[in-house]
């Protein structure tokens, strides 16, 4: 309708698919699960960022997403609320394996999303794993072994626990590739091909990434199904 396309307009959010639904401009609209939307508002936030209000509509239609957005933008609440969301539907038990995957280039920004994981889903007794190299892998396996709705990882030592066979990706519904234009420039393409082997075909995808470049297109065409696209702001290609 004319509001969707003026809050577009005014916040230069570009989407193309099909029947794409109007962006939830406040966190009221969302319908979000009380103790989240405490968290939500505990935390300051007064409004949903461009990304998360056209981002947390497409995903709740059990969508897939590429999304187009510079650093800063708050893509991490744009796919962990509908992972949470996601999690609250399905009620897999943790214990057979994660439901939710996250792939991030790097330990720093896995343990940024993993604190965010906490700091959101805690309260509603969402469990977040988070497994990284340059550190030791007994406390990781650990957690795994604990049981855990959501897996954070860097692509690497993911594939290293799982060529141990100590985790089971076969649960997983919904997966997010975060930063993949990152996660290619680091060389983690191979991985990442081998971590989705693991994976369902039968779940949803969403890719953020800040660049477009033809290498990042080439993964979305293979990894994701009828994605919507949703740019922020000028791409750079
Ligand atoms: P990106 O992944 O796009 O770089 P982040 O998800 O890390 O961005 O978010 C950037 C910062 O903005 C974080 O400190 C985060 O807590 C904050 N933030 C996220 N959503 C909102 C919001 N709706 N309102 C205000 N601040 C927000
Ligand atoms: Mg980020």
């Amino acid at each position: 309708g004319p509001s969707a396309e003026s809050y577009r307009r005014q916040h230069e959010i570009t989407v193309t698919g099909d029947n794409v639904p109007p962006p939830f401009t406040s966190f009221q609209a969302i319908g979000l699960p009380s103790e989240i939307l405490r968290e939500v508002l505990k935390a300051g936030f007064s409004h949903p960022t461009p990304i998360q209000a056209q981002s947390w509509s497409i995903a709740f239609q059990s969508r897939d997403i590429v999304a187009i957005a510079k650093t800063g933008s708050g893509k991490t609440l744009g796919y962990l609320l509908p992972a949470f969301r996601h999690l609250m539907r399905c009620r897999n038990n943790p214990q057979l394996g994660p439901t939710v995957l996250v792939l991030s280039p790097t330990r720093e920004l896995a343990t940024q999303i993993q604190d965010e994981a906490v700091k959101f889903g805690g309260s509603s007794k969402i469990s977040s794993t988070c497994l990284y190299g340059g550190a030791p892998k007994g406390p990781q396996l650990r957690d795994l072994d604990r049981g855990t709705h959501i897996v954070v990882a860097t692509p690497g030592r993911l594939n290293d626990i799982l060529q141990m066979g100590r985790v089971n990706l076969g649960q997983i519904s919904y997966m997010v590739l975060d930063e993949a234009d990152r996660m290619l420039d680091m060389g983690f393409e191979p991985q990442i091909r081998k971590i989705v082997k693991e994976i369902p075909a039968r779940r949803q995808t969403l890719m953020y990434t800040a660049t477009w470049p033809k290498e990042v297109r080439k993964i979305a065409a293979d990894l994701l199904v009828k994605p919507v696209q949703v740019n922020i702001g000028n791409v750079d290609e």
